[in-house]
């Protein structure tokens, strides 16, 4: 559902993505892993297409919809408008009512987000993008700012949302457990290269003792 080839990004002549290769086929869910700095929030925003400076070649088959570390739901209007944003025809309503019940918040629609915690406006994202029916879930490290029982939630969620919908996701986490318990396979962003790739066991459980992890730590 996704490629990128060659994909380069440098700040003031300082490059941050030096040739980054990778594809997510459909259904697919990738982790992303990286040090603080490697340029994983970059790289998102250029698979996202919103990064008009980076070189290199990316193609997306269908449709993407972003989630970023905050939740960025603008704040003058209603969370029901919110999800709504730059959606027309008559079922927008319908449509919106759904994903706010699918994420728990059917009663929230009148709601702004300033009454919501951190976790809620952080659903409210999920359902915004989840509306748009894409193909691909770009998130950027979308529970990084939420309480460890909040993010065991919103992982659980995610997990749900996926076997209902089957979108593919990258997903950037600093999370090794998270990614081991969300992702098919995860990729290692370093020196601006995808530098490792490990396939994570698709075991039911998906226990932090599977082999994986020890391959990770192996090779961090
Ligand atoms: P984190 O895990 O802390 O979110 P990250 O991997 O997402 O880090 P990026 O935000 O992609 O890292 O930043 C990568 C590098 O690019 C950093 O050194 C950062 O300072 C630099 N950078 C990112 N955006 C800009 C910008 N708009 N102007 C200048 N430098 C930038
Ligand atoms: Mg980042």
């Amino acid at each position: 559902v996704l490629t990128a080839h060659g994909v380069r990004r440098a700040f003031d002549g300082r490059p941050v993505l030096a040739g980054v290769d990778l594809s997510i086929a459909a259904g697919e869910v990738v982790a992303l892993l990286g040090g603080s700095g490697s340029g994983k929030s970059t790289l998102l925003r250029v698979l996202a297409g919103l990064d008009a400076e980076a070189t290199g070649r990316t193609g997306l088959r269908g449709t993407a919809a972003v989630v970023f570390q905050e939740h960025r739901l603008l704040p003058w209007k209603r969370v029901g408008d919110n999800v709504a944003l730059g959606l027309t025809g008559p079922d927008v309503r319908a449509r919106v009512d759904r994903a706010l019940a699918e994420v728990g918040l059917a009663d929230r629609r009148r709601a702004w987000p300033a009454e919501l915690s951190g976790g809620q406006a952080q659903r409210v994202a999920v359902a915004r993008a989840l509306v748009r029916g894409p193909d691909l879930l770009l998130l950027d490290e979308p529970f990084g700012a939420l309480d460890a029982l909040t993010r065991l939630r919103m992982q659980s969620l995610l997990r749900r949302l996926r076997a209902e919908h089957g979108f593919a996701a990258l997903l950037v986490t600093h999370d090794v457990e998270e990614a081991l318990l969300l992702a098919d396979r995860i990729l290692l962003l370093d020196g601006g290269v995808i530098a490792e790739e490990i396939p994570v066991d698709l075991d039911p459980a998906r226990s932090p003792d599977q082999p994986a992890f020890g391959a990770l730590r192996r090779r961090l």
